[in-house]
């Protein structure tokens, strides 16, 4: 197992263009990462310097304190899991997981390479599939399979390319379980790249979000939620997103779409002498005031809107409230807008709540 050092890595491809630019990020030993970011950020291409199948512009890469920059991937010992795990299909499981030890032509015995395999197959619980083609295994076990393969080499790290995407939600979600499941038995530091942040929040110790190549926040999945640096990661992470709001304060009170929020001393000293402010407002943190306890209400702000649609999900209520801002504020929601790629001129407000909400298209709630 390995601990990696990203230091000042820069990666300029040939027009100048830097798809990744002065990313540092220590991954401790035995840790999992997650690497997202939306289409283009530069995540993969960070993976395949990492591993060595890219060069790189500037930085160091170490690997358990040694400068890789210049060794071959190869002689890295980290594996690549890619997205169809790459297995072939005429081999049986034994000779997949084989594979990249008979690759090495004489180094290993045949009772060394049977050894390492079973003891792969038992931490992987493949050793009953070890006769069986790729073909005859769930999605899951060919993942194992897979991860078979780096075990065998003794890899000193999993690094996995959006192992999940060309797969359907329900299988997704067994498998982000499994690849978890997988990475705590084993402890192998593992580096994951993913732009789908359900997975980026359920699989990581640690989470980094990239924007244009540049590491934006590297922290715990709660520390994202509860605590993102600036607005891209406050709208990145999260689904349905964080809401957006204009806010102006005037007197002692801050006025926003829908609603003036009296200021707390609280409110007061962040806000400092700012007079135009963004308010992210997490969707689960509305509440339909017709399933609460009067003593609740209270203690929030209550506003009526009208609901322009509902999703139902079961176990939630999504309702969308459209709301139109002032001119005033419009220079806060250029700035909003530039922070989040043009996705910032959000003109509705969408409220997670409860089942138990009674909210219908077209109510007032
Ligand atoms: P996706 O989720 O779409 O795979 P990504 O975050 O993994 O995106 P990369 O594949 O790392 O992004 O690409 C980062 C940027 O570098 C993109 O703008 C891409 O167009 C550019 N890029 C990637 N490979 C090359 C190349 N060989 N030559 C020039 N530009 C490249």
């Amino acid at each position: 197992m390995a601990a990696i050092t990203l230091s000042h890595v820069v990666k300029k491809y040939g027009d100048g263009f830097a798809a990744v630019n002065d990313v540092s990020l220590d991954i401790k030993d035995g840790e999992f990462v997650i690497l997202v970011g939306p289409s283009g950020c530069g995540k993969s291409t960070l993976l395949r310097m990492i591993v060595g199948l890219e060069d790189i512009s500037d930085g160091e890469i170490l690997i358990d304190g040694d400068v890789v920059n210049d060794k071959a991937p190869r002689d890295r010992r980290l594996a690549m899991v890619f997205q169809n795990y790459a297995l072939y299909p005429h081999l049986t499981v034994f000779e997949n997981i084989a594979f990249p030890l008979r690759l090495e032509k004489g180094k290993y015995s045949d009772d060394e390479i049977r050894r390492r395999v079973e003891k792969a197959a038992d931490t992987l619980e493949l050793r009953e599939h070890l006769d069986r083609k790729p073909a005859n295994l769930s999605g899951g076990q060919r993942q194992r399979v897979a991860m078979g393969r780096a075990i065998v080499r003794e890899a000193r790290a999993f690094l996995f390319d959006e192992p999940l995407s060309n797969l359907d939600a329900k299988l997704r979600g067994q498998m982000r379980t499994e690849i978890a499941r997988m990475q705590r038995r084993l402890g192998t530091t593992t580096v994951y790249v993913t732009h789908d942040q359900t997975e980026a929040l359920t699989l990581g110790d640690r989470v980094a979000v990239l924007r244009k190549g540049v590491l934006q926040q590297a922290a715990s999945p709660r520390a994202l939620y509860e605590h993102p640096v600036n607005l891209f990661v406050a709208g990145f992470i999260g689904s349905p997103p964080m809401n957006f709001l204009p806010g102006q304060v005037e007197g002692d009170v801050l006025r926003m779409p829908l609603v003036d929020v009296p200021l707390s001393d609280e409110l007061r000293r962040r806000i400092g002498d700012r007079e135009l402010v963004i308010v992210g407002l997490r969707p689960e943190h509305l509440e339909d005031v017709d399933t609460l306890e009067e003593a609740m209400v209270a203690k929030g702000v209550t506003f009526e809107a009208d609901v322009d649609v509902v999703e139902w999900l079961g176990a939630e209520l999504y309702a969308y409230v459209p709301f139109e801002t002032r001119e005033e504020v419009a220079g806060t929601l250029e700035e909003l807008d530039r922070d989040l790629d043009g996705e910032g001129m959000r003109t509705q407000l969408v409220a997670a709540l409860g089942a138990e909400s009674r909210a219908r298209d077209g109510d007032v709630s």
